[in-house]
C-alpha cells in the first residue's frame, strides 16, 4: 500500500498497528526524538502519517534541533509546513532525530541518541535529517517525513537509507517556524518511499506564507496530478562530479548504470563541464556563508530568553553566565562552528572569506544558469559512498565530513531543486541518484525520477 492508494482509494490507515511498528523499531534504531499518539483527521491526505525533523516548530510537542541547549522547548506554535499538512488531513506522528542544528553529515552530532541505519544498524544514517531518512526505510507503512536541506541534508539521508529526497527551490516552501542553520540556504523538503509520495508531500507543503517573505506567490503545481514519464529530456552529467576523487566503485558503477538506462530511454546524456562545482570553490564557499549564518543564528541562544538557564546569582557578570550556558549547552561542532562562522565574518577578515564566498556563489549559480539553458536536468550520485560505519564516520577529521558534501553543496548554494533515488546496492547498502534541476522546474526532477523509479521495477 502506497501513499497513492490511500490518497485515491481512500484506504483506511491502520493508525494503531504503525504506532505500534514504529515505536518497536525506534527501540533499536533511535529514529525518533520524541513520538505522539496519533489523533483523527479528516482531510484530502486521507491520515496518511507524516513525523517532522526536531528543528521544525510543533505545538506542545519538544522541538530541540537535535540540540542541547533548547532541550526541553515545546513551541506554542506548530510551523507553517505542519499547519498544512494537518489541514490537508495527515496524521501527525512525531519528531525525528538529526545533528545538532544541522551540523553534520552522519547524525552523529545529536546530542541525544544516534540513530542507527535500517539497512546496518552499525552504519550512520547520514545527516543531518538523519532519523526523517531512516524512518521512512525502517518502517513499513508509507509516510510524508518532513526534512530540511541546508548543504545537501536530505538528499544525503535519502541516499544512504535508499529512500527519496525530494529538495525544493529556495522560496517554495515556507521557513516559518523552523529553526535555522542558514536562512539564505535552508529548504524544507520531503522524505518518502514513491515519487508520487515526494510530488504529493511538496504539493501540500509549497506555496506562499506572508509569514515568510522569501515564499514565491502564484499557484502551487499539481506536481502529483502532473507526472509523467519522460523520454525526450537532455542531461547533463557534470565532469567535476564523476571524476570526483574518493567515489567509492559501486557507487559509481551503479549510477553508470543509470546513465545505460536513461540513454535507452531516449534522453539524450552529456558530460558537461562546471568548473565551479569542484569542492575548491562550492565546499569552501558553502562552509564559509553556513558557519557565517549559523553564527548569528545561534547567538539567541544565552540562556537568558530561550532554553538553558542557570542560577543568575552564582555568576559575577552577563560574560560568565552566557559563557557557562554556551559551554554546557553547546556541542563540538555546533562551537566550531560559532569560532569559525564569527571569524569569517568580523571587520578585517569580511572582505576576505565572507564577501569572497558571496561571490563564488553568484558565480556558481550564474554557472549554472547558464548550464540549465542547454540541459533540462543535471544528474549524479547524490553521495560518493555508502553509508560509513559510525565508529568511522565519528573518527573523520571536520574536513574530511566536509569534503563528503562536494557532491551536494552546489546546487543548494544555488538554491535549486533536487531528488534522490534509489538505485540499486553496494556491499548491501543503497546508494543513490541525483537529479538536479533548475529554479522552480520541480516537476521535470520529479518526472525523471519518475521515469527512473519505473523503469526500476520493469
Ligand atoms: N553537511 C552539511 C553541513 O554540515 C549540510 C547539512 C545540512 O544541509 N543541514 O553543513
Amino acid at each position: 500500500m502506497g501513499i497513492k492508494q490511500i490518497v485515491e482509494e481512500n484506504k483506511e490507515f491502520e493508525h494503531s498497528k504503525f504506532l505500534d511498528e514504529l515505536r518497536s523499531k525506534d527501540s533499536k534504531l533511535n529514529f525518533m526524538r520524541e513520538t505522539v499518539e496519533p489523533e483523527e483527521n479528516n482531510g484530502d491526505l486521507n491520515g496518511v502519517p507524516f513525523v517532522v525533523k526536531d528543528a521544525i516548530c510543533t505545538e506542545n510537542v519538544v522541538t530541540s534541533a537535535g540540540s542541547k541547549i533548547i532541550e526541553d522547548y515545546k513551541p506554542v506554535f506548530d510551523a507553517t509546513v505542519v499547519k498544512k499538512l494537518k489541514k490537508e488531513g495527515a496524521t501527525f506522528y512525531g519528531k525525528t532525530n538529526q545533528d545538532e542544528f544541522g551540523f553534520g553529515t552522519f547524525s552523529t552530532n545529536c546530542a541525544f541518541e544516534t540513530p542507527k541505519n535500517p539497512h546496518d544498524s552499525e552504519r550512520v544514517v547520514g545527516g543531518s535529517s538523519g532519523g526523517a531518512g531512516a524512518v521512512v526505510a525502517a518502517t513499513d507503512y508509507p509516510i510524508i517525513s518532513i526534512g530540511e536541506s541546508t548543504g545537501g541534508s536530505i538528499t544525503n539521508p535519502a541516499a544512504y537509507n535508499g529512500v527519496i529526497g525530494i529538495t525544493p527551490t529556495y522560496g517554495r516552501v515556507s521557513r516559518q517556524g523552523l529553526i535555522d542553520y542558514g536562512n539564505s540556504l535552508d529548504k524544507i523538503g520531503v522524505l518518502t518511499k514513491t515519487v508520487y509520495g515526494a510530488a504529493k508531500g511538496l504539493e501540500v507543503i509549497s506555496g506562499h506564507d506572508k509569514n515568510d517573505q522569501t515564499t514565491v506567490k502564484g499557484a502551487v503545481p499539481a506536481f502529483s496530478n502532473n507526472l509523467e514519464e519522460r523520454e525526450d529530456l537532455k542531461i547533463g552529467v557534470p565532469k567535476q562530479y564523476i571524476e570526483l576523487e574518493g567515489m567509492e566503485e559501486g557507487v559509481r558503477k551503479n549510477f553508470e548504470e543509470s546513465l545505460e538506462f536513461f540513454k535507452d530511454q531516449g534522453f539524450t546524456v552529456e558530460e558537461v563541464d562546471v568548473p565551479l562545482l569542484d569542492a575548491d570553490y562550492s565546499v569552501a564557499a558553502y562552509y564559509v556563508i553556513a558557519m557565517a549564518e549559523a553564527s548569528t543564528n545561534l547567538a539567541r541562544f544565552s540562556g537568558i530568553r530561550y532554553g538553558m538557564e542557570f542560577d543568575t546569582e552564582e555568576y559575577s557578570d552577563f560574560n560568565e553566565y552566557f559563557s557557562k550556558v554556551r559551554t554546557e549547552g553547546f556541542g563540538e561542532e555546533a562551537k566550531r562552528r560559532i569560532l569559525l562562522g564569527t571569524y569569517t565574518r568580523q571587520a578585517g577578515y569580511r572582505d576576505q572569506y565572507y564577501v569572497k564566498a558571496a561571490k563564488v556563489r553568484r558565480k556558481i549559480i550564474n554557472q549554472l544558469k547558464e548550464i540549465f539553458q542547454d540541459y533540462d536536468v543535471l544528474i549524479s550520485p547524490s553521495m560518493p559512498n555508502i553509508a560509513p560505519k559510525i565508529e568511522e564516520a565519528e573518527s573523520m577529521s571536520p574536513e574530511e565530513v566536509y569534503a563528503m558534501d562536494t557532491l551536494t553543496v552546489g546546487p543548494n548554494l544555488a538554491g535549486m531543486p533536487m531528488i534522490s533515488v534509489p538505485n540499486g546496492t553496494s556491499e548491501g547498502m543503497p546508494t543513490g541518484l541525483h537529479v538536479i534541476g533548475d529554479h522552480f522546474e520541480e516537476q521535470k526532477i520529479l518526472d525523471v525520477a519518475y521515469t527512473f523509479e519505473r523503469g526500476e521495477k520493469k
